[in-house]
């Protein structure tokens, strides 16, 4: 007799463990893990939740209309090509979902975001990995990998955890020599944070193609990541694709109402903007001071090479911040295996974090 099994490429997908503080007095520590906002969430979202607390016995709205209209209001988007899910990861199953199946083929970059290949391998797709140059994607590498089975092909931009980004005369080369029936999906996550003459999220690239596909996130710049709210614009017929394999009510009431808010209020996002770009080269410039090789970034957070002395592996860096109260993530799982991811914090936390580095590497 058959045993039960899940089908196949669901064994090969790597857990997903973030680092995590002792249940014991978490609170104080100093969590540097994760790329979330420091400042936390606006006062107009923590509003609009607290309000969406006395409707919570209610299914949400499966049209998503209001918040579909405030994306569309603030990014001047048609709200009918929008469509959202339970954070951007929700998204990137649903499109994988929509558009790969077993057989298929789906391209990723080498040190691009992971959730890309949990997504392939558990639509029972194929992925397939482009190199990329000095931790930078390379666009013709990318195109070189592509062919007749290639169904999807993901670009984070800027990416998780490397913080580069691509321009949009680069993304347009890659759409153009990706093949017709292969969906460009960007994962602009991190748009916000990158305001550059040469970089956009993405958004004229969608309106200009029928087979591109923007990603977007309430995780980082509208400090909800732990409501769970994503979103993507794109070309009316991916969009309903991706409804019609969404369950209706992945956006909860509340989710859907603090980030209706917090989607307008700029006055958040220019406040994390300009706390972003005050730290962000502070702290890259401190660890330099300490011997860490700081890779440029246009993102919240920094990848940061430890300088490669046998005796002072990363994971002696790792326990010495623990005892310090701080934690930072190593990113052994994309092959960076002397490299941490710093998320940016708050002004108290970047210098403990600094003054415990020092410590340790001086
Ligand atoms: N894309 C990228 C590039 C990310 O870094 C992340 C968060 N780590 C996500 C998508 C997923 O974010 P969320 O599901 O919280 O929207």
């Amino acid at each position: 007799m058959e045993l039960l099994s899940p089908r196949p490429g669901i064994g090969q997908i790597k857990p997903y463990r973030p680092a995590r503080p002792p249940q014991d007095g978490g609170a104080a520590w100093v969590d540097l893990s994760l790329t979330v906002n420091p400042l936390g969430p606006g006062q107009k979202a923590l509003h609009a939740y607290r309000h969406a607390a006395g409707q919570i016995h209610r299914y949400p709205d499966w049209a998503q209309d209001q918040l579909r209209r405030a994306i569309g209001q603030r990014y001047d988007i048609n709200p009918h090509r929008i469509t959202c899910a339970a954070g951007s990861d929700e998204m990137i199953h649903l499109v994988t979902q929509a558009f790969a199946g077993p057989g298929d083929e789906v391209l990723c970059h080498e040190h691009g975001y992971r959730g890309f290949m949990k997504a392939i391998r558990a639509a029972g797709a194929t992925p397939v990995i482009a190199a990329e140059r000095d931790l930078v994607v390379d666009v013709e590498a990318m195109i070189d990998r592509a062919n007749a089975k290639t169904k999807i092909c993901f670009l984070a931009n800027p990416n998780n955890p490397t913080g580069t980004y691509i321009p949009t005369e680069a993304v347009q080369r890659l759409r153009a020599g990706l093949p017709p029936h292969t969906l460009l999906v960007l994962d602009s996550a991190y748009a916000d944070y990158c305001r550059r003459d040469n970089y956009s999220d993405g958004t004229e690239v969608v309106e200009n193609c029928d087979n591109v596909l923007m990603v977007r996130t309430f995780s980082k710049m509208h400090g909800l990541a732990g409501l769970r709210v994503g979103w993507a614009y794109g070309p009316a017929a991916v969009i309903e694709a991706i409804n019609q394999a969404r369950g209706p009510f992945n956006v909860s009431i509340a989710a859907q109402a603090a980030a209706a808010a917090a989607v307008l209020d700029t006055e958040h996002e220019e406040a994390t903007y300009a706390h972003n770009s005050a730290w962000l080269p502070w702290l890259s410039h401190e660890l330099e001071q300490v011997g860490v090789r700081v890779y440029p970034s246009v993102c919240n957070f920094i990848l940061a090479r430890i300088p490669t002395d046998p005796s002072l592996g990363v994971q002696a860096v790792l326990d010495h911040l623990a005892r310090r109260g701080i934690l930072v993530k190593p990113v052994h799982d994309y092959g960076l295996i002397d490299c941490l991811r710093i998320t940016v914090g708050r002004e108290e936390e970047n210098r403990a974090l600094v003054a415990a580095l020092g410590e340790i590497l001086s």
